[in-house]
């Protein structure tokens, strides 16, 4: 598996996250969308301002500070409770020191070249993503996700198979809500995020995607079907409860 250097650049331009400062003793970014209101989310031990995308950027920049300081009591109690129960569970994530692959950790090996080669716990890395973090977390995204749609559809093949059902097709999301689902048509779609994690709960979301073949609700007769294949599934659904803030890991790209 190689991906291209000159793909990254892209990934770049349509990152639409920006940083603003204001002598703000905190970091924060701002994603505009279309939307009416500001809001303030912390997860993954970070903070995120969602702002509207009318007008010029700057419109909103008074009424953020002065939102971002009339919460700051909460916000740092927040990312300090997010942050201590990530570095519980996976160190070293949040300020990219270490990686992970597999339920393990990973290392990156910075190599020459222009391609980034995912190894079962070493991901290979051209020496020139490390330029700025912005590169650095775009190619380590593109790295996982490319690395996830190779590695997670043998895994939902044999799992489809030992149920014995079928789905229709497959796709790697960047989905920040779900680890996988799966629609009416028999689509499957499951977090590139999941490769993080070990194989027993990679295989609980499998299993309960593949199970919407048979069962397209969460009816009792559904949960009963995915405990037939997976008899602990509510103690993995309660574990990957606690993982819940992967799926902000590397959504927005840090910006320098
Ligand atoms: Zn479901």
């Amino acid at each position: 598996m190689s991906i291209i250097i000159q793909k990254l650049r892209i990934l770049k331009r349509v990152d639409f996250a920006a940083k603003f400062d204001y002598n703000f003793l905190m970091d924060y970014d701002i994603v505009y969308s279309a939307r009416k209101t500001i809001a303030i989310k912390v997860s993954n031990g970070k903070v995120t301002v969602c702002a509207p995308l009318d007008g010029k950027r700057g419109k909103y920049d008074r009424l953020i500070h002065e939102l971002l300081e009339q919460k700051r009591g909460w916000i740092e109690k927040k990312v300090r409770e997010q942050t201590e129960h990530i570095r519980s569970l996976l160190p070293g994530l949040i300020d990219f020191s270490k990686f992970y692959l597999n339920g393990s950790e990973a290392t990156i090996e910075l190599i020459g070249g222009k391609h980034i080669i995912v190894h079962e716990q070493t991901i290979e890395m051209p020496r020139s993503c490390t330029e700025s973090r912005e590169l650095f977390c775009a190619a380590l995204k593109m790295a996982y996700r490319a690395h996830a749609a190779k590695m997670l559809k043998p895994e939902l093949d044999a799992i489809a198979e030992r149920i014995g059902v079928r789905y229709t097709a497959f796709g790697v999301s960047d989905a920040s809500t779900r680890w996988g689902c799966c629609n009416d048509r028999g689509r499957i779609l499951l977090s590139w995020r999941l490769i993080i994690l070990r194989k027993e709960l990679r295989e609980y979301v499998m299993i309960h995607e593949l199970c919407h073949r048979k069962h397209l609700d969460h009816s009792p007769r559904f949960w009963s079907t995915v405990e037939q294949f997976c008899p602990n599934y509510r103690q993995l659904l309660a574990e990957l409860n606690t993982y819940v803030f992967l799926n902000n890991y590397l959504k927005v790209i840090p910006t320098q």
